[in-house]
């Protein structure tokens, strides 16, 4: 059920802003399955009045009515720093559909838009709906993106480009920063309110313990530990985990300057605006311990409401001290199985440790490799392991394809079924930044084929695909790294 506080201190009734001539750019016929869309033979829906709802232009399809649209308020730290309000500047929540929140993220200005225009602009929004749509399918918890639809509408950003509405479902697109906005403003009511709303809708099994906000507080940050190993596994990086881009419901939300790595490099900043690497690759786990810190603190109040400071904030310091444990614990689990080890032995993670430096070293692409690994097997010799030539220092990493091939035969499945697991973990395809900039470039021709192809190859981004192997591989040498920023 969206969001159903109501309060001009919570949200504000907000009407999208129409646009001029929308049309379809790109949509996401599992997104419409899981809410019930009936679409035609081509996909998308079979009531044309889908397009002027999701272009934020009407409120009304014939199966669907969205009465009540709302922009809500939050608050929250970005890199670092407490910067007070923010809330949806450029995202109204339209309602529910079949169990989801349905939101579209751009569609003018709010109540919280600040000095910004409330809009997004078409390239911004096709990185959100590919990205959403390709994690959703390597199994992460995400926002889904349901559509995205174009105009030729100017907005202005470094350079003149066009606007776009991308739509987003989500159970809740409750953030962390919805808590941070209570807790600032000291309204115990109204965090109370969120917290139980909360609980009622997404964490039902919180209402049989004792201290249900301290168990609240202690789902989130399990899932959000579990989904930032699941992140370093697959070499994801956010670009933007400030407090406010953070879900209550452990999913990855606001695809920004985000991007997946291509050779690893432990500290890879995707975002051009992060100077400091604070959200580089490296520092996501600590980063989201220290947002889950923000939200302890935010939830804090409620723990005295009827426990004494000290004790709220003994309990409160435990629980988030799970968070390091439990996100370490998953780490090791998701890189074993990328390995394809199933046994549990100590020298498992120095075997990783390694291999991660080596692979750091000589800038290795880090779906590359993982994908390849599952063809040596336990019979393996030196000389036919390919991967070997991407390595500058050959004898350290001859030594370690030795430990590597000694420790799997310690294993007890047979080579064919751990490579079969690990090409069940290990992706073949993820969204590289040039395969997104080069649909992009495609859309901005009026071209939306290249957007329709991404879509079906990281549909099934564990599956070979000998036809799309191109898109496998890393950007070729000399182009230029894409920059990615905050301005979107
Ligand atoms: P982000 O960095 O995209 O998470 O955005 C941070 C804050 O700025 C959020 O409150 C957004 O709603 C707001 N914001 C970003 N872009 C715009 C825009 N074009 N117009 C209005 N608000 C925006
Ligand atoms: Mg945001």
């Amino acid at each position: 059920m969206a969001f159903n506080l109501s309060g001009d201190d919570v949200c504000q009734a907000t009407l999208p802003t129409p646009i001029p001539n929308p049309y379809w750019v790109a949509f996401s016929s599992t997104a419409a399955k899981l809410v019930d869309i009936p679409l035609n033979s081509s996909g998308l829906p079979e009531d044309p009045a889908w397009l002027e709802v999701l272009a934020g232009n009407q409120l009304n399809t014939s199966q669907e009515s969205f009465t009540n649209p709302i922009a809500t308020a939050y608050s929250g730290h970005q890199f670092g720093v407490w910067a007070g309000q923010l809330g949806d500047g450029r995202a109204i929540l339209l309602g529910d559909i079949a169990g989801q929140e349905l939101q579209l993220k751009g569609a003018g200005k709010t109540h919280y838009s600040r000095m910004g225009d409330g809009r997004a602009v078409l390239r911004s929004s096709i990185r959100e709906f590919l990205c959403s749509e390709a994690m959703y399918h390597l199994g992460i918890a995400t926002t889904r993106a349901l559509s995205v639809v174009g105009s030729k509408k100017p907005v202005l950003r470094e350079t003149l480009e066009t606007a776009a509405v991308c739509s987003r479902l989500a159970p809740s697109f409750i953030r962390i920063g919805h808590f941070e906005h209570y807790s600032s403003l000291q309204n115990v009511a109204r965090l109370k309110e969120l917290a139980d709303l909360l609980i009622h809708q997404h964490y039902p099994s919180c209402v049989c313990v004792k201290e249900p906000y301290l168990e609240l507080f202690k789902n989130i940050s399990e899932r959000n530990a579990i989904l930032v190993a699941q992140w370093q596994a697959v070499g994801f990086c956010h670009g933007v985990l400030n407090s406010d881009n953070i879900s209550a419901l452990g999913l990855t939300i606001d695809y920004g300057p985000y991007g997946f790595l291509d050779h690893f490099q432990i500290d890879h900043i995707c975002n051009h605006s992060d100077q400091g690497g604070r959200y580089a690759y490296h520092r996501q786990p600590q980063i989201m311990y220290w947002n889950m810190a923000c939200l302890a603190s935010a939830l804090l109040p409620l723990l005295e409401l009827h426990l004494s400071e000290k004790e709220s904030q003994d309990m409160m310091r435990s629980a988030l001290e799970e968070f390091p444990v439990i996100y370490a614990q998953t780490w090791q689990k998701l890189f074993r199985a990328k390995l394809g080890l199933q046994q549990t032995l100590d020298e498992d993670i120095p075997l990783l440790e390694t291999l991660l430096q080596a692979m750091h070293d000589s800038r290795v692409d880090f779906t590359s490799f993982f994908r390849a690994l599952s063809t040596v097997d336990s019979n393996s010799k030196l000389e036919d392991i390919s991967m070997r030539d991407d390595f500058i220092d050959r004898p350290a990493i001859d030594q370690w394809f030795e430990s590597y091939i000694s420790r799997i035969k310690v294993e007890n499945i047979s080579d064919d079924e751990r490579s079969s697991r690990m090409n069940r973990v290990n992706p073949k395809f993820i969204l590289r930044n040039h395969l997104a900039q080069y649909a992009i470039e495609r859309a901005q021709q009026d071209d939306f084929s290249e957007i329709e192809k991404l879509m079906h190859i990281f549909s099934l981004p564990y599956e070979d695909q000998p036809e799309n192997e191109g898109y496998a591989k890393p950007p070729p040498p000399g182009i230029n790294p894409i920059e990615v920023s905050c301005s979107s």
